[in-house]
């Protein structure tokens, strides 16, 4: 019978862990199941273009894995039984694995905070987004968008909609000072980027409540909002935090160096969905920076330990954060390995460019998941050699 691996998730991290699993392994004797709510993948870094009208291109994920020996099972993911070794879905009934692949990704947090499920809105998801695209078209000249949150999202999201849309009142509301963990540098030219564009920035400011036309802050003051768009973090999918794997407090699967739960050997999480070291034992944030070269760690160690071959060394580690402010406008910050801020960064068109030369390549590496690197199509050894080896 053949190794059945089951990747849950075709985001950035699943997408990329299952092209590069079918090109490590032998489809003789490896069985590799994808299984995706979506039909299409989602390019989740320009879901703020989406929000403001742009259209991304469609990527159906049957022709992304056409020819790969990837299986493509459109179904939502209800549960997983790690004990049972079964995943349980809405549209391809229970699905059986020796190794499994979590990757589902992350939504919006909305941190129990009244008013933000029932009267905002967010671009963490394509449908959110899309919704999001159609409250901003209804608006008229002069009315009222809030973004709550100062993070990168955020800051994407303001500008994004600022640049789109210039007749609208844009703010931002953020808990602490404007992009304030970054270099001088680049925080100089985000002020100098929100001021150009009009964005009104409310720093210090918590937002306690969103009610229709208007959000509430700490101390009970108010901001006009006939829209709120919701970047104040994210959450992930409750399935893991029902299971007997070991998840932490905010429900994310633990792993160890190799990406592997530190509680089922046969399970692996990559990605948003998971909480990894990278190579300086620090956690991975939730990012595509470093969800896409998890889950090809991840597929490298599946795939060593699965050929008896030695397991490879996490490498994992940044280099840079990477932020648009409109489409002709950016800030690429540099950082070291482990995310912290270096005093240098690229500004303006230059870092505009870097960024949209980012997004090409991470969708790239999913649409293409066989054209990156050497097919090396290996053969399992067997389990008794592997329970030696592994
Ligand atoms: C607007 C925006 C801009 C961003 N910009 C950047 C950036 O510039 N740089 C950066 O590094 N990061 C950025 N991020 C964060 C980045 O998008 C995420 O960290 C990344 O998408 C995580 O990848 P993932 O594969 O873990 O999850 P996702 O990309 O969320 O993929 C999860 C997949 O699982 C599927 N799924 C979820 N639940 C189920 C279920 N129950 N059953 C079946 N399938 C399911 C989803 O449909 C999806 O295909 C941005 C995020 C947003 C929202």
């Amino acid at each position: 019978m053949k190794h059945r691996i089951v990747v849950l998730g075709a985001g950035y991290a699943g997408a990329n862990a299952a092209g590069r699993l079918a090109r490590r392994l032998h489809p003789a004797d490896t069985e590799i199941t994808l299984v995706n709510a979506e039909p299409g993948f989602v390019e989740r870094i320009r879901l703020h273009q989406l929000a403001t009208g742009q259209d991304l291109k469609p990527r159906p994920l049957a022709d992304v894995f056409a020819g790969t020996g990837v299986q493509v099972r459109i179904a939502r993911v209800t549960a997983v039984d790690a004990e049972r070794k079964t995943v349980h879905t809405e549209g391809a009934g229970e699905i059986a694995y020796d190794t499994l692949v979590y990757a589902l990704g992350s939504t919006a947090a909305d941190h129990g905070v009244p008013g933000v499920a029932e009267h905002a809105h967010y671009v963490a998801g394509r449908e959110s987004a899309l919704r999001l695209r159609a409250r901003l078209a209804d608006l008229a000249a002069g009315g009222t968008v809030l973004v709550v949150g100062g993070g990168l999202t955020g800051i994407e999201a303001a500008t994004e909609i600022a640049e789109a849309r210039p007749d609208l009142e844009v703010a931002l509301a953020a808990r602490g000072g404007l992009g304030d963990w970054l270099s001088e540098k680049a925080q100089s030219h985000l002020r100098t980027a929100f001021g150009r564009l009009g964005i009104t920035v409310h720093e210090h400011t918590e937002v306690t409540g969103v009610e229709p036309g208007r959000a509430i802050t700490a101390g009970g003051g108010e901001i006009p909002a006939e829209v709120t768009v919701w970047t104040a973090g994210f959450a992930v999918h409750p399935i893991a935090a029902a299971t007997t794997l070991e998840v932490s407090a905010e429900g994310q699967i633990i792993v160890d160096e190799t990406m592997r739960s530190v509680s089922h050997p046969d399970v692996y999480a990559v990605g948003d969905a998971a909480l990894a070291p990278g190579a300086s034992g620090s956690p991975l944030r939730m990012s595509c920076a470093s969800g896409v070269p998890a889950a090809h760690h991840a597929a490298d160690v599946i795939a060593a330990r699965l050929t008896g071959r030695p397991v490879p060394p996490n490498k994992i580690g940044y280099n840079a954060q990477c932020v648009s402010l409109g489409r002709r406008d950016g800030v690429l910050q540099w950082v070291t390995p482990d995310d912290q801020v270096k005093p240098s960064a690229v500004t303006g068109k230059a870092a505009a460019r870097m960024k949209e030369l980012i997004c090409r390549t991470a969708v790239w590496s999913v649409s293409h998941p066989t054209s990156m690197l050497p097919v090396r199509h290996r053969h399992l050894v067997p389990v008794e050699v592997l329970a030696t080896a592994v």
